[in-house]
């Protein structure tokens, strides 16, 4: 028997340099910006932005400030946008570092360019087209764009981007997203503004809406190999699936018929069977609404969680096949290789494969292979 890691997702980076050239290649745009906000989906953000940049990312994309500093400190030196700020966020060290600004109000872009520095800082304003999440609004859009013309022929900023975000609701919201946008781009061109990048499209659209893919897609999902459509697996996309959830069978048991299994006994042997415990729970991200659902293959057979999923531990019940201490449960991955999908558990956990994911706790080793 090895001894490895008692929890580990395997990260793929190659898959997500391949990902990464495939959206690319089918989006077509001049730019392409790899989304590796919230520790890259899961996956590690150094690992995500290293696989993407080598598939040929333009430049990376994150929510926070700190999550920029953290891929710069680590030496990722290829542009980088973060555009969800705190109400008295510091861009400082931001734009020390080079990081572009998600500017969403005159407010932001004052508070940024009021402090002395020897970087111009680098911005892409957002523009709210009905989300109603972050970006000015159509009646704020106006002061906006005029403030960061006055600011940029006053050399204290440049506008390198325009951007929003689409709410996926439908294809008919999103072309009307998609048409405000465009008129806003308009206005700002107008008010003197001469921004390199339009973006707008995430990973849905980057495949689904070619009109939404302008000077460049955001592809968050995408990259790390799963589908954002319900409809369309990862296969069907072209893509692979980076990650690999598993963990070595911590032990067996053979039980009589009537034995229950873990807490509550929501689940109880039908027949003389044998439980396999395998060590992941909810506090590594196992969603416990999986329990009696989520999917595990063991020794090449599939099988379900039995009764309910625990804080570091759940059983499987694997009747009479020879499974052993040791063995390999793997959870989810690429389903080519005979995984479950990180959409089953999204399935069987009545949420999103961005979700299972991106919960994946510290406490599960990362393993990165090529
Ligand atoms: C997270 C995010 C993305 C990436 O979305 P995916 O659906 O994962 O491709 C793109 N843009 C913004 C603003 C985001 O917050």
């Amino acid at each position: 028997m090895t001894t490895g890691p008692t929890r580990e997702a395997v990260i793929d980076r190659g898959a997500i340099e391949h990902n990464v050239r495939a959206l690319r290649a089918a989006a077509h745009t001049r730019e392409f910006i790899a989304v590796v906000k919230a520790d890259g989906y899961g996956h590690g953000a150094l690992t995500a932005a290293r696989g993407a940049v080598a598939g040929g990312a333009s430049r990376l994309g994150v929510a926070d400030l700190a999550e920029a500093l953290e891929l710069r400190a680590a030496g990722i030196d290829v542009p980088i946008i973060a555009w969800l700020h705190a109400p008295d966020a510091d861009f400082g060290p931001a734009v020390a570092e080079g990081v572009e600004i998600g500017i969403s109000s005159v407010d932001q872009l004052r508070s940024l360019t009021g402090r002395s520095g020897s970087r111009t800082p680098v911005v892409h304003l957002k523009f709210e087209t009905g989300l109603g999440r972050g970006g000015a609004a159509p009646a704020d859009w106006g002061p906006l764009i005029a403030e960061a013309a006055r600011l940029e022929r006053e050399e204290r900023v440049r506008v390198d981007g325009l951007f929003s975000h689409l709410s996926g609701a439908s294809r008919r919201d999103d072309a009307r997203q998609l048409e405000l946008f465009n008129d806003a781009v308009s206005g700002a061109k107008i008010a003197g503004l001469t921004p390199r990048i339009r973006h707008l499209a995430a990973t849905a659209a980057a495949i689904d809406m070619p009109e939404a893919r302008l000077d460049a897609v955001r592809a968050g999902i995408g990259i790390y190999g799963l589908s954002p459509f319900a409809d369309r697996s990862s296969a069907a996309l072209g893509l692979r699936p980076a990650m690999t959830l598993q963990a070595p069978v911590a032990a067996v048991r053979r039980v009589r018929a009537g034995h229950g299994a873990s807490y509550g006994y929501t689940y109880r042997a039908e027949r003389d069977t044998t439980f396999a415990l395998v060590p992941l729970g909810y506090a590594d991200g196992i969603p416990r609404q999986a329990s009696n659902a989520g999917p595990v293959r063991i020794g090449g057979k599939r099988f379900r969680v039995a009764g309910r999923v625990a804080m570091d531990q759940f059983i499987v019940d694997v009747g009479d096949a020879p499974v052993l201490v040791g063995d390999r449960a793997v959870l989810f991955g690429d389903p080519l290789r005979g995984a479950p999908t990180a959409t089953e558990w999204a399935d069987a956990a009545d949420t999103i494969n961005y979700e299972i994911v991106t919960r994946i706790g510290n406490r599960v080793a990362r393993t990165i292979v090529e």
